[in-house]
């Protein structure tokens, strides 16, 4: 057979049908999985066997949703997770010991920042960060014990962007595994294996599930680098639950025709803003005043559903907008149908230090808008009346 398109991979990859012959995947709520007698027991236990044992180890809704993202992101295996915290946690905890290292970009997810600087040095595990305009410093970061080379792209929540085969170069030049952060990406904008990447992590909660239900992540790679992380996740049980992962498996059936959408109206609602004259900044990746669009075109499909911008007047003029907002949603996440304005100095990002989120690309007046499947007129009608507001 020929090798598929992503679109259609996306909706036909799926567990094998049982006798009921059903069309759409069936759930599998089960904790357990019976064994037909004394020597299936010991050979099941013993891993002579591939089938599922236990749902902390495996089920079929977790893996046909594990399968679907390694088809998508061109990986040979996965594992996932309850949210995509979960997956960062224990990619790190499983492929890291004591004294190692991990060279990070600067502008990191609010909670992987804390893993860096609160969680990991418990267990002497340091890091060093580069900011989202000096990856050439890199080699200059890389110390003797450095294991693992970090970043997202584009970032949350700034929307900047890094040149992903550059990473891959760097990271393969001084022998340090790559890990790539593609949540606002997906799989569908953006695959960075392709570019070098070891592993690629997601938060499932964002656009994969894209409908604001359910919390998930996922970790997919070379098949040796999954293993360890599985071993490490079957004793330390963040699985994610069947039910999530059906549901995670249906979304991404229509993974495709919502980003494309989101990217659409995301792109419309740029330009609406870059024209706004209560409006200092915009930051959207495929736009052409973006500091990196060139690199962006290069590895990405288009731009992604999320729009950075300053409001003129600082905190005081950002406060005001936000209270000014009529329908949109005032929440933290971000990915779902319904569009999401985010405040990240006071909500996502408000526990790192002022100098922390400056460094991040963070102003006070940043607005972070997640840009939904409404009309977009509609939706550019409410920014429009809060901005004059
Ligand atoms: C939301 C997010 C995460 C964390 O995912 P959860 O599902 O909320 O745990 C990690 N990385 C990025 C870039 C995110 O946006």
């Amino acid at each position: 057979m020929s090798e598929k398109n992503i679109r259609t991979k996306a909706i036909r990859t799926q567990i094998p049908r049982t006798q009921f012959l059903e069309h759409s995947n069936p759930m599998y709520l089960t904790s357990s999985y019976v064994f037909e007698d004394a020597e299936d027991m010991r050979a099941s236990f013993a891993e002579e066997k591939d089938r599922n044992i236990y749902s902390r180890y495996s089920n079929p809704n977790t893996s046909e949703f594990i399968e679907k993202v390694c088809q998508m992101e061109g990986a040979e295996a996965g594992f996932a997770f309850a949210s995509g915290m979960a997956a960062v946690f224990s990619t790190f905890a499983a492929l890291l010991e004591s004294g190692d290292h991990v060279v990070s970009c600067r502008s990191v997810f609010g909670s992987t920042h804390t893993l860096f600087t609160q969680i990991f040095p418990k267990w002497n595990i340091s890091h060093s960060y580069f900011k989202i305009d000096e990856i050439e410093s890199i080699p200059d970061l890389i110390q003797p014990n450095t294991k693992i080379i970090y970043a997202e792209s584009p970032t949350n929540p700034a929307v900047d962007i890094l040149d992903l085969k550059r990473l891959g170069e760097l990271a393969k030049a001084h022998n340090c595994l790559l890990l790539i952060d593609n949540c606002f990406a997906t799989p569908y904008l953006q695959q960075p294996i392709k570019f070098g990447a070891d592993l690629v992590i997601h938060s499932g909660t964002k656009l994969m599930d894209g409908q604001g239900r359910v919390l998930a992540g996922i970790t997919v790679g070379s098949a040796d680098l999954v293993e360890t992380i599985y071993r490490f996740a079957r004793i330390t049980g963040p699985a994610l639950s069947p039910f999530n992962a059906w549901v995670l498996s249906k979304s991404l059936e229509t993974l495709a025709v919502r980003v494309d959408k989101h990217c659409e109206n995301a792109l419309a609602v740029a330009e609406f803003l870059e024209s706004h004259e209560k409006v200092n900044r915009v930051k959207y990746p495929f736009l052409d005043s973006h500091p990196a669009q060139e690199i962006a075109i290069k590895q990405m499909k288009s731009g992604g559903s999320v729009v950075a911008f300053d409001v003129k007047g600082g905190l005081e003029a950002g406060r005001k907008f936000f209270d000014s907002i009529e329908w949109l949603s005032l929440s933290a996440n971000l990915g779902d149908t319904r569009t999401i304005v985010t405040h990240p100095a006071s909500t996502t990002h408000s526990k790192l230090s002022p100098e922390d989120r400056a460094e991040s690309g963070i102003t006070d007046g940043l607005v972070r808008i997640s840009v939904g499947l409404e009309y977009v007129d509609d939706i550019i009608a409410d920014i429009d009346q809060a901005l004059k507001a």
